[in-house]
């Protein structure tokens, strides 16, 4: 079988995966990181009216352009939360930071450059129409349409439903995704491991990464080397999942069971990825549930979740856009003779000189059964097929940042 380049796979999954349908209502505190699953559009404008941007004093301009040296009366002192009287022509007002600028006002002047003498107000320069004023609705206009189905929540668009007044919002109900490891070798942390036993890293590492994506792990546990059990295990934890992902017993030695038992409980669509870290990689279906069986190595299930599932379950979750973590170019700092056949997520390191350039390392042993080397980098340089690198080349890089959440 030959190898499936990344984008081909990434492509043939996102067609795919088949958005969550089930829906629920959330309270707003509990929204971050959700996918709504409805248009929201603003029944008011904020903010609901035009108000003071600064402390100061709102005035008629026109007032200071026919007479500079004008010394106004101050006619009302208006504090946040509180109504204005109409400025009468000829008037100040003492305005605070987000006061409601009475009617009949066109400007505020700073406070710094107004002196008060008896009640009345010296304004030193004279104000543009609108100096100083947020328009109402500056933010949101009433009726415009504000977030669409699909997105996703971060704190910022939180904040911006609470300025709505929303206190509950329609999300996808969170994915519920089953975990399990396969291998006789593994032995759960916790636990006394005899020297040919290896605990099993693959099982939080997938934990972390799932619960930074917002999704419900079911853990299924260990499943030894053996074609009934892994047939079992899988076929079990389909049932209650919305996806299934295994680690280990992928490739193609005698003990690895996982392409066999996908076989036989439904279809395996490609298990070959031109990747590095992360050759052996099976997608398919157990009956309806979409399952991933990544390799084995911890630094490659890392960076197979991080690159392939994490996209797949975020279109899964419902997300319509921002799939695609954010990627740049920035100076390599490091050689790179070996040039591969497979696309390679060298996991990289970007730190800054004292003049603020920004370069990337690599970590020194880029084995996929180095975790090390995730937990050194703050992100992947991608490399693509044949590609070398010469120290100062420009070299793309994904930071973790966007991976991790
Ligand atoms: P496999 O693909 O099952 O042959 O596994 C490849 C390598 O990854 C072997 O050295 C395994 O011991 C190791 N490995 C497999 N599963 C885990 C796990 N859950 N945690 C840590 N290492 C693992
Ligand atoms: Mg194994």
């Amino acid at each position: 079988m030959s190898l499936t380049p990344v984008d081909e796979a990434l492509e043939l999954l996102l067609t795919d995966a088949k958005p969550t349908a089930s829906v629920v209502l959330c309270k707003l505190k509990h929204a971050r990181q959700r996918v709504l699953a409805e248009n929201i559009c603003s029944s008011i404008n904020v903010p609901p009216s035009d108000n003071s941007a600064m402390d100061g004093y709102a005035v008629r301009s026109s007032d200071l352009r026919a007479d500079k040296h004008a010394a106004l009366p101050i006619a009302q002192r208006v504090q946040t939360g509180q109504k204005a009287a109409p400025l009468a022509p000829a008037t100040a007002a003492r305005i605070f930071t987000g006061a409601t600028i009475p009617a009949g006002a066109d400007a505020v002047v700073m406070q710094e450059n107004c002196t008060t003498v008896a009640g009345r107000v010296k304004i030193s320069e004279v104000p543009a129409v609108g100096q100083n004023i947020r328009r109402q609705g500056q933010d949101i206009a009433a009726g415009s349409a504000v977030l669409s189905a699909g997105t996703r929540l971060r704190a910022q668009e939180l904040g911006l439903l609470a300025s709505l007044g929303i206190a509950d919002v329609q999300i996808f109900a969170p994915l519920k995704v089953a975990v399990l490891s396969t291998g006789d070798e593994l032995a759960e942390p916790g636990t006394q491991a005899g020297p040919e036993q290896l605990y099993n890293s693959n099982r939080y590492t997938l934990l972390g990464l799932l619960s930074g994506l917002g999704c419900e792990v079911i853990d299924a546990g260990i499943v030894a080397d053996d074609l009934d059990d892994t047939q079992a295990t899988l076929s079990a934890a389909a049932e209650h999942a919305d996806c299934v992902i295994s680690s280990g017993g992928v490739s193609v030695g005698e003990a690895d069971y996982i392409k066999p038992a996908i076989e036989a409980l439904g279809e395996l669509r490609f298990w070959k990825l031109a990747m590095k870290p992360g050759k052996p990689l099976a997608y398919g279906h157990i009956t309806h549930t979409p399952f991933f069986g990544l390799p084995g190595n911890p630094a490659a299930v890392f960076a197979t979740f991080c690159i392939i599932v994490r996209p797949y379950l975020l279109r899964l979750q419902g997300v319509t856009e921002d799939i695609q973590p954010l990627r740049f170019a920035v100076a390599a700092n490091f050689d790179w003779q070996r040039a591969g056949s497979r696309q390679e997520y060298l996991r990289g390191r970007i730190a800054y000189t004292e003049a603020g350039q920004a370069s990337v390392a690599i970590f020194a042993n880029q084995s996929s059964g180095v975790l090390s080397s995730a937990c050194w980098a703050n992100c992947f340089v991608v490399l693509a097929p044949g590609q070398t690198v010469q120290r100062d080349d420009y070299v793309t890089v994904i930071p973790f940042e966007g991976l991790l959440s």
